[in-house]
């Protein structure tokens, strides 16, 4: 297909039912090549890395969900903390839309984890096969013992890869130790782990996704089933960053005698260089594509290719519809700027304050429901109450709990002192008396205050006095 010049980048629609061919792009270096590593590379460092990092003894991220307790760097999470977490989702998806609205897909070309895998993935290939064309043409091999065991080697690696993706996943929710440290020799001899179930089956899980996404889907999950990449053209302006071929500079495409420039051609020498370094395959001569991860190796090949050639660079690049079709300058400060900005200032606002504020230890108060109220041998009307208290700081703490003075009301604890590890959780039975001949019949606020032995943090909740069942 030959593009047109027109006042607007084509848009050529994907075709879902397209029956397409294992896609083998050929690995160059160059600018953006480079980055692209480089961000993808340090990203997959810091995701095997982290669960091995530890802070004040512990897993410095750890999302127990067993114990319902959520580790991040020194501040403990509880499952009532959850609304942090859709703040955070929030954070994130306006961050990616900003992004989105000014640099286009930088994030599914140099940071998506679907992108570092599958590069990863084509990357075996390329060692156990050879380049591109060795990897088409073993493609067409009739089946024989190098093919299979070059296929197997292949098969293997994946599945190492799969494995570490899926333990090093499920180690930020077991925890390294539960998932490295349990493990037996069978028969004194083959180390085997002794996991639960659900490590087992997440196991699976996730090796079983990485290994299918990475090794199978590839490009596909990007075209048919990722959502980003299907409604980034709602968030798409003139402004916003594409990569994109120069029509009217390229057309009309053809090839020529090296070091000749004839006048009824265009810059580009139709070598397809661009094609055959694209991870997803496609020709980006086309227009725009929603297979176009923007991961720019087309750019760099083709200016590798115009330097070859003695034409200036950038007949594939890095533009806006504004510059490349309008011939006008791009606006960077546009009114959605300042609409995300300020939705991303206001939520981080938010959030920071309300981790600042936040007080690390829970109480929670619950009535004994089967005894509103009841009389005790003393004359005395008492209600029963568990107060359940969670250490969240990430140290061990002794805790007292005391009732805010009220006349004709004083307070009952089984235990003074209630000493509690580092985001250990305590339900302490409470009882509160209250003089017949003072308090008024009904209900009667009250309010209970734990406090630390260090006065640092302390925490109050009102809950009722009741007198009803007498
Ligand atoms: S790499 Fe450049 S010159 Fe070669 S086909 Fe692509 S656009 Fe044309
Ligand atoms: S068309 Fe270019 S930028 Fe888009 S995915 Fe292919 S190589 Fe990357």
């Amino acid at each position: 297909m030959s593009a047109q010049p027109s006042n607007k980048i084509p848009v050529v629609e994907v075709d879902l039912n397209a029956n397409k061919k294992r896609v083998h792009p050929r690995f160059i270096t160059g600018f953006y090549q480079n980055i692209r590593v480089i961000s993808m590379y340090a990203l997959l460092a810091l995701f095997l890395i982290l669960p091995w990092i530890r802070y004040n003894g512990r897993q410095a991220i750890w999302f127990d969900v067993p114990s319902q307790h959520y580790y991040i760097f020194g501040m403990t999470f509880l499952t009532q903390d959850f609304y942090f977490l859709a703040v955070f989702a929030l954070i994130a998806a306006f961050a990616l839309f900003m992004v989105t609205v000014y640099a286009g897909r930088v994030w599914c070309g140099y940071a998506c984890p679907q992108t570092i895998w599958t590069h990863m993935f084509q990357y075996v290939e390329k060692i156990v096969i050879g380049d591109r064309n060795k990897r088409i043409k073993f493609d067409k091999e009739p089946m024989n013992a190098k093919k299979v065991f070059k296929r197997f080697l292949i098969y293997f690696i994946w599945f190492v890869f799969s494995m570490i993706t899926a333990m090093t996943f499920v180690s930020y929710v077991s925890g390294t130790e539960a998932l490295y440290g349990s493990w037996q020799m069978l028969g004194g001899v083959i180390p085997f782990p002794e996991w639960s179930t659900w490590i087992w089956v997440s196991i699976f899980i996730f090796a079983f996704s990485t290994y299918v996404n990475a090794g199978y889907m590839r490009e596909q999950m990007c075209i048919q089933i990722c959502p980003y990449g299907r409604f980034q053209s709602v968030m798409f302006d003139k402004d916003t960053l594409i990569v994109s071929y120069d029509y009217e500079r390229g057309e009309p495409r053809g090839a020529r005698k090296k070091g000749t420039h004839p006048e009824n051609l265009g810059d580009c020498i139709d070598c397809t260089m661009c094609v055959q370094v694209c991870p997803t395959g496609i020709d980006i001569r086309d227009g725009l594509q929603v297979a176009c991860i923007q991961c720019a190796a087309c750019v760099d090949a083709c200016n590798d290719v115009m330097d070859k050639v003695g034409y200036p660079r950038g007949l594939i690049r890095y533009t806006t519809e504004r510059q490349l079709v309008e011939k006008e300058p791009s606006r960077v400060l546009r009114p959605r700027f300042f609409a995300y900005l300020t939705l991303l200032a206001v939520l981080c606002g938010g959030v920071v304050y309300a981790l600042t504020d936040r007080v690390p230890l829970e109480i929670d108060i619950r009535r004994d429901r089967n005894q509103l109220s009841s009389l005790n041998q003393q004359g005395m009307i008492e209600n029963s109450y568990i107060v359940k208290l969670t250490n969240k700081t990430q140290s061990a703490h002794t805790y007292k709990i005391s009732l805010e003075p009220q006349d004709g009301l004083s307070l009952g604890v089984r235990f003074n002192d209630v000493p509690l590890e580092a985001g250990e959780s305590f339900d302490m039975p409470v009882s509160i008396y209250g003089d017949p001949e003072v308090i008024e019949f009904g209900q009667t606020p009250i309010t209970l205050t734990v406090a630390s032995e260090d006065g640092k943090y302390n925490v109050s909740k009102q809950n009722i006095f009741t007198t009803q069942g007498q």
